[in-house]
């Protein structure tokens, strides 16, 4: 029996972990979920979006399965965190841009791990692409250090240190090394964020001194999104900071069919938490629309990460049949089912 945090999530957040987690319990593996509400709703209970239950439960669980939560734009907007960390006192109340950042930033999930590969059935402009993000996932422009200078004048500041860049980029070389991946590649502006982006490119071509069998290259960020919409197949691992990682994985969704199919991991020293890397679509929120695709793949992540991996090639095999028959899938990939249908489609494959 594995214990799981479950965020349900806002938006299509609830439909689409619902429909999953239907997914798994039909799959055999035996877990008891510890259901953690967060966001809007929850605020107007308890005073924040993102009470210590949360925390507690996922770190009490180490793996949370997470649905995407919605984040206001503009404003002054800030999600408070105060709960019982070890070291941390009661008094020190911490404030992020958003529940994701808070969570991730707070629990200090390091590497933000977004696979992006072509699956057959999912019609797209490209093909042979298996391309790994590696997205250093607790500071850049994130940690939200920013302030109006003058009425007129805003100011944002840049973190990036060694620590969060040679660790991400080891992650990335890790992985390289487990999966016989043969090329890491580091996206960076160092041309012009001399310091800040220096910093992480001299990082992560220092940690590659241990991976010599592996490829290690450099990209200039905007060369690297020309050559991923122009010959994406040559990518096999990139490496990058938080922003451009934000950025650049979405694009990547959009190589291979869009952020209905684009899974992710969130993954830290001992607590991982899995999400698709699309957010909570409001306009689709509550019409089983929503396609449970991208949190399916973050699922079978999740399988993997806690050693489930029978499971997890059962429940891979029957959502990619799904896929490529094309008779049950949602209208984002041409389909006409519903988010549950599409799941009962899957459940069906598994018998
Ligand atoms: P989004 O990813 O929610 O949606 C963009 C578009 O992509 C949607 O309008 C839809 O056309 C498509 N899409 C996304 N997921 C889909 C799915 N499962 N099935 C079918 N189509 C899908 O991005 P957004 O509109 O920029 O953000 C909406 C909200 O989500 C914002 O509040 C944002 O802050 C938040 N967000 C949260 C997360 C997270 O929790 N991890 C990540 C990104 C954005």
């Amino acid at each position: 029996m594995h214990k799981i945090a479950l965020l349900p999530g806002e938006g299509i957040g609830p439909e689409i972990t619902s429909a999953s987690r239907r997914v798994i319990d039909a799959s055999g593996v035996k877990i008891e979920w510890i259901i953690a509400e967060v966001g809007a709703e929850v605020e107007k209970k308890y005073g924040t979006p993102v009470p210590d239950y949360v925390f507690n439960a996922i770190t009490d669980a180490k793996v949370a399965y997470k649905g995407p939560i919605a984040t206001p734009f503009g404003g002054s907007y800030r999600v408070k965190v105060d709960w019982k960390k070890p070291g941390v006192g009661r008094d020190q109340i911490r404030s992020y841009p958003s529940i994701s950042v808070a969570v991730r930033s707070e629990l200090d999930l390091y590497a933000n791990v977004r696979p992006i590969k072509n699956i057959p059935g999912v019609e797209s402009k490209y093909e042979n692409i298996d391309i790994v993000f590696f997205r250093e996932n607790t500071e850049d422009l994130y940690r939200s250090i920013e302030h109006m200078v003058s009425p007129d004048i805003a100011e944002s500041i840049k973190i990036i240190s060694r620590k969060a860049s040679e660790r991400i980029g080891r992650s990335a070389f890790e992985y390289a090394r487990k999966h016989g991946r043969k090329t890491v590649t580091a996206v960076h502006k160092s041309n012009i964020m001399k310091m800040t982006d220096g910093l992480f490119l001299e990082s992560v071509f220092n940690v590659a001194k241990d991976y010599p069998e592996i490829k290690v290259e450099d990209r200039v960020v905007d060369n690297m999104c020309m050559q991923l919409v122009q010959k994406p197949e040559l990518y096999d691992i990139l490496v990058l900071p938080n922003l451009y990682g934000d950025i650049l994985s979405d694009l990547g969704a959009g190589l291979i069919g869009g952020l209905g199919v684009a899974p992710g991991a969130n993954i830290g020293e001992e607590v991982a938490v899995f999400e698709a890397v699309h957010g909570s679509a409001p306009k689709y929120a509550g019409m089983n629309r929503a396609n449970p695709t991208a949190t399916l793949l973050s699922m079978i992540m999740m399988l993997d990460h806690i050693n489930e991996m029978e499971a997890a090639r059962r429940v891979e095999k029957a959502l990619r049949m799904v896929l490529k028959e094309g008779k049950h899938t949602t209208v984002d990939l041409g389909g006409n089912a519903g988010t549950r249908e599409m799941a009962d489609a899957v459940i069906d494959k598994m018998k």
